[in-house]
């Protein structure tokens, strides 16, 4: 069976969900093999057994320590050439488009970015236009390299015992732009915007009390987010901002709080599986994609939500 590459992105040598995520749109298509750029793979590919992979390729050198974009490329585009995959899949973040776009070149291949859903014909789903239209679209170039999103698709649940096998990669260049120190943000108990299941987000409405938001969100473990409205009053930090000049989520559960949906908030947030609004106008445009609405005063619902959560 022809294999599929899925790259394994790590922060801080934890692999995300959103690898298991590419491994089982992968075996859609293929074979999984994952390919691991970096010197921490000792500590990684544990991590990988519950996720469906088949093979893993390590490719070690200092050149990825410095998270360098360009060096995984050359090493991905090394590993197009010696396994010939059907695809390659990566994370739909800022990095892995960077990596998409310059493997892309480097391959002579068509891309695809932001997709949520590639089936076995290789024909990915995106969301287009601030998430108002979804085209359907494939590569007819080359090997076709797709950038996923977070929180597409559901995990499928595996004991895997991949063959892992080592690669070396000679490097022909060095990137003009490299990071030179990196350290993972300091977080609170919540999880990551882009990867959470449930977001529940507060906009002007909340009058820059975000304390029900967050009380609500935490009982569901979900995480934070804010419309620019709330992030330009200084009332949320602008890395938790939610739209167009902000982040895309697109978790199983969007809670917007006091947030009209204006289009470059439903930018960020349209493609989420279920959607709730909460706002006192009735005729708010968040209504028109909400899955389920409540109108009235948030300081007056989510107390009332959360107590019910506390006692459940
Ligand atoms: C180029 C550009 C890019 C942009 N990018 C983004 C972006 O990335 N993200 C983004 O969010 N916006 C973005 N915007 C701004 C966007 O147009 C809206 O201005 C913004 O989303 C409004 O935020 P809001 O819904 O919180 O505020 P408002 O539009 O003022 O809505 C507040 C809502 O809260 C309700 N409300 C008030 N009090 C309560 C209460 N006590 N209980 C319940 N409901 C209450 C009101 O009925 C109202 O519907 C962008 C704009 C431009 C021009």
């Amino acid at each position: 069976m022809s294999s599929v590459l899925i790259l394994v992105d790590h922060v801080g040598g934890v692999v995300p969900r959103a690898v298991g995520e590419l491994a089982t749109f992968g075996k859609r298509i293929g074979s999984v093999t994952a390919v691991i750029c970096s010197s921490k793979s000792a500590d990684l590919i544990p991590q990988l057994s519950t996720f469906p992979i088949d093979k893993v390729i390590v490719c070690d050198g200092v050149e990825f320590e410095k998270y360098s974009v360009g060096a995984t490329a050359q090493a991905l585009q090394a590993i197009v050439t010696k396994e010939s995959p059907r695809a390659v899949l990566i994370t739909s973040s800022a990095r892995g488009k960077e990596i998409a776009g310059r493997l892309a070149v480097r391959c002579d291949s068509g891309v695809l970015t932001d997709a949520i859903d590639i089936n076995a014909e290789l024909i990915a789903t995106q969301p287009v236009f601030g998430g108002s239209t979804t085209v359907h679209s494939s590569v007819t170039n080359g090997i076709p390299i797709v950038t996923l999103r977070s929180n597409s698709v559901d995990v499928e649940a595996s004991n895997s015992s991949p063959v892992v096998e080592n690669v070396s990669v000679t490097f022909d260049g060095v990137d003009k732009a490299l990071v030179t120190s990196l350290e993972p943000a300091v977080k609170g108990g919540r999880p990551e915007l882009t990867e959470a299941s449930i977001v529940v987000s507060g906009g002007r409405g909340t009058d820059g009390n975000f304390a029900p938001v967050e009380e609500f969100a935490d009982l569901l473990g979900a995480a934070v987010g804010a419309s620019r409205a709330a992030t330009d009053a200084g009332w949320y930090p602008h890395a938790n901002q939610v739209g167009q000049t902000g982040k895309t989520v697109s978790p199983q559960l969007y809670v917007a709080c006091g947030i009209s949906g204006a289009i470059q908030h439903r930018a960020g947030m349209q493609t989420s599986k279920t959607i709730v609004a909460i706002n006192k106008d009735a005729d708010a445009p968040i209504f028109d994609v909400a899955d389920f609405g409540v109108v009235g005063d948030l300081f007056a619902v989510l107390p009332q939500a959360s107590t019910v959560l506390k006692a459940n």
